[in-house]
């Protein structure tokens, strides 16, 4: 069973209905079955950035005078303890992420959550429009679909193939001015092709590319969990490089500016 180590994990990772494990000696499991306040720093989707989260509220149903009425048969029917978790974005507290968990002394499952995963992460690649192409964009949306509802294969088969493409796009653009062999790279593992490329990607996937070696196994190879543990790290490390893209378009385009201004003083 996966061990959820932080709260950010639980908010933005853990699909609904998948039992996961808290360590015994996490503040996670205090703040979730105590009464404990915690902050994080997650993706707000209303203000389309990362922004630190606190959590204001949580509570069983039966103790809930809002719901107590509209709750009570479920409420009945649960044999755990049934909590709601609330995490309010520090810029503005209209903004939250409700979570409803099923809890367990040492496990819980997530049975509901507004917005959902897919929502999140799918306003948090809008800002990719500009650098992904189309095909890129609609399978990134498929993938964060399909993870969201725990479908692990699906979703990192496409994440793969994303992935893939972005590292054989490097390649591409810049084999001829660095001298790279082409076959070296085709027939090379994942962690190899990103050694091959290491001056034209975010420095961090040179320094873990012994993750990516797992990219290069066949998809039968590997298990639904395996797929469902590489998805974060996949989505985190395309999410890294399209930020790093957009950062260096912004620079290019500045510098156009400064000197379009210069030539125009001059
Ligand atoms: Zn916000």
């Amino acid at each position: 069973m996966k061990v959820v180590q932080t709260l950010a994990e639980l908010f933005y990772e853990i699909p609904l209905y998948e039992s996961v494990a808290l360590p015994e000696d996490l503040r996670l499991k205090l703040i979730v079955l105590g009464g404990d306040d915690a902050t994080f720093e997650g993706y707000c989707p209303e203000c389309e950035t990362v922004r630190p989260f606190k959590i204001k509220q949580h509570c069983d149903f039966s103790r809930d005078p809002l719901t107590r009425v509209t709750w009570q048969d479920i409420v009945s029917r649960v044999t755990q303890q049934t909590c709601i978790l609330a995490a309010h974005c520090t810029f503005d507290e209209s903004h939250s992420i409700r979570m409803v968990l099923d809890c367990g002394t040492l496990e819980l499952m997530k049975i509901g959550q507004y917005p959902s995963l897919a929502d999140i992460g799918n306003s948090e690649i809008k800002r990719f429009r500009g650098v992904l192409s189309r095909l890129d964009m609609s399978e990134l949306h498929k993938a964060i679909g399909l993870g969201a509802h725990g479908v692990g294969v699906g979703s990192f088969t496409y994440l793969r193939r994303i992935f893939e493409r972005i590292i054989q796009s490097r390649f591409d653009e810049f084999h001829q001015s660095e001298g790279w062999d082409p076959e070296a790279f085709r027939v090379a593992w994942m962690d190899e092709k990103i050694a091959m490329i290491r001056s034209h990607i975010p420095e961090v996937l040179y320094e873990n590319r012994k993750i990516y070696a797992v990219l290069s196994k066949g998809i039968h190879e590997l298990s639904e969990e395996e797929c469902l543990a590489a998805f974060p790290w996949l989505k985190k490390s395309i999410i890294f490089i399209l930020d790093d893209d957009l950062r260096k378009r912004d620079e290019l385009r500045q510098r156009d500016e400064i000197r379009k201004a210069l030539g125009d003083f001059l």
